[in-house]
């Protein structure tokens, strides 16, 4: 026999609300602690639990730290010395939560600490210290999960963890070696996404050229069609969906050529973010670097020769131990040939545990601080140039906000948060998530500025 619910009254809705258990998330670090929280959250939101705005209005709060380099550690540590203060129920989670002993010794009221990727341990914290009540009228969760990112982009984690062993980073002694998620898995994820109104996914994993190394590139079937658990096979198959597909972390592997043509034929994004930290080939050996010895300048203008359009970002450190003058300026000789259109750079800084920490030749600060201003200052000529070469063209863009000074989008080579913006003067009509074609006005040193000659509604890449 079924029976139907009566509808419930604004009052007795009103007392369900006041007893909904309220989470305050904190996420910092990077888009791979991004996803781990929307994991969280998404299994939190599905047992009831609400998401509250500020500390003060959450019963409970969780943080989610990052422990990659020391500046980030203090960052965590200051976030949760102000949750506690704020609210004073706080479970941290999170690279950081795996040496517990750094947070406690200066936090010792935080409930629970818990290490990277440890999401059932997490809820099970919450659990203990604010128990879920259950509600089904409130209990519901999309399909695609709770996201943190606006409606239009998703971050796709395709595998945890990493089997490289660069020596200034302790990542592997966190979060363990790589661990791939089979390929239709993953592929489902992204097709839930795209339904629900995604319209670019970028991939991340802390090594995306090696995704399914670890179970021997697992056959598996999706939409009718066999793929492996492998890199060209993942791009292969989002390059069906008829969205931005980004690709993060790959490293120039030679079967990392085997994407270009896909590239050029926009099944996925012409664009490769590949971290590749130096340019001398005797720092890359210090750094114990994947792909260190491949002749990387070769391999780029094979692939600009096949992808003109092919948009490179990476991000570099200097002052690494024992990088001399003549390493330095074998790196800068290096990005002029390399012309690379986005560049980050970090400023070395010892983590604890990394086995760097033991080389020597440690650089002075000062001289990190002078090799960082003109590592920043060629490459934002090399980004000026490359983008006053866009001028006249026009281009497809997705636009990310809306506000009174016009609107602020992104085109193929720009990925959220990093990279540079196209910026509309004139967009009238427009909303964020919103496809436009844009004609480009000018340039600065990392943003284009266009006007807007038509929203559209279709996706840029056949299906
Ligand atoms: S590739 Fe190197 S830097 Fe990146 S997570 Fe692995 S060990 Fe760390």
């Amino acid at each position: 026999m079924s029976s139907i619910k009566a509808p419930r009254s604004p009052k007795r809705r009103a007392q369900t609300r006041e007893r909904i258990p309220k989470i305050g998330f904190v996420s910092l670090g990077c888009p791979k602690a991004l996803v781990d929280s929307e994991r969280i959250l998404t299994t939190l939101r599905a047992e009831g639990y609400e998401v509250a705005p500020t500390y003060e209005k959450a019963d409970l709060v969780v943080v989610n730290t990052c422990g990659f380099i020391d500046a980030a550690v203090d960052e965590s540590l200051q976030t949760i010395g102000e949750a506690l203060e704020r609210n004073g129920k706080v479970i941290v989670t999170g690279c950081l939560g795996a040496r517990p002993q750094r947070i406690l010794e200066r936090h010792p009221r935080v409930l629970k600490v818990t290490g990277p990727q440890s999401y059932a341990e997490v809820i099970s914290a919450v659990h203990e210290h604010l128990p879920p009540r259950h509600d089904p009228f409130l209990d519901l969760v999309p399909p695609q999960g709770v996201r943190l990112t606006p409606r239009h982009y998703a971050y796709l984690k395709i595998s945890e963890g990493c089997n490289n062993k660069c020596s200034f980073c302790i990542i592997p002694a966190l979060r363990g070696g790589l661990a791939s998620r089979r390929i239709d898995e993953v592929l489902r994820e992204a097709e839930r996404l795209s339904a629900a109104g995604v319209r670019e996914l970028l991939v991340i994993s802390q090594d995306t050229s090696a995704y399914g190394a670890d179970i021997r590139y697992a056959p598996a079937a999706w939409r009718g069609e066999e793929y492996r658990t492998r890199f060209i096979d993942l791009a292969r198959g989002l390059g069906t969906l008829g969205i931005w597909i980004r690709l993060h972390y790959v490293y120039p592997y030679p079967h990392v050529d085997e994407v270009i043509p896909l590239m050029a034929q926009r099944r996925v994004l012409p664009y490769l973010d590949i971290p590749f930290q130096h340019g001398s080939p005797s720092v890359l050996k210090r750094m114990r670097r994947p792909a260190h010895s491949e002749d990387v300048l070769r391999r780029i203008a094979a692939w600009r020769e096949r992808c003109p359009d092919l948009t490179l970002r990476s991000t570099f450190i200097v002052g690494f131990p024992g990088e001399t003058e003549s390493e330095f300026e074998e790196l800068l000789d290096w990005l002029d040939e390399a012309q690379l259109d986005r560049v980050g750079c970090f400023k070395y800084s010892p983590v604890e545990g990394a086995a760097a920490n033991a080389l020597h030749g440690h650089v002075p600060p000062e001289v990190q601080e002078d090799r960082y201003a003109r590592l920043m200052e060629r490459a934002a000529a090399i980004s000026a140039q490359r983008l006053a070469r866009r001028i006249g063209t026009r281009m497809r863009v997705l636009v990310d906000a809306v506000g009174e000074g016009g609107a602020v989008a992104r085109s193929e080579a720009d990925a959220p948060e990093i990279d540079g913006t196209v910026r509309i003067a004139a967009a009238e009509g427009l909303r964020p998530g919103d496809w436009a074609e844009v004609e480009i006005l000018s340039s600065d040193i990392y943003d284009l500025h266009a006007r807007l000659d038509a929203a559209v509604a279709t996706s840029p890449t056949p299906r």
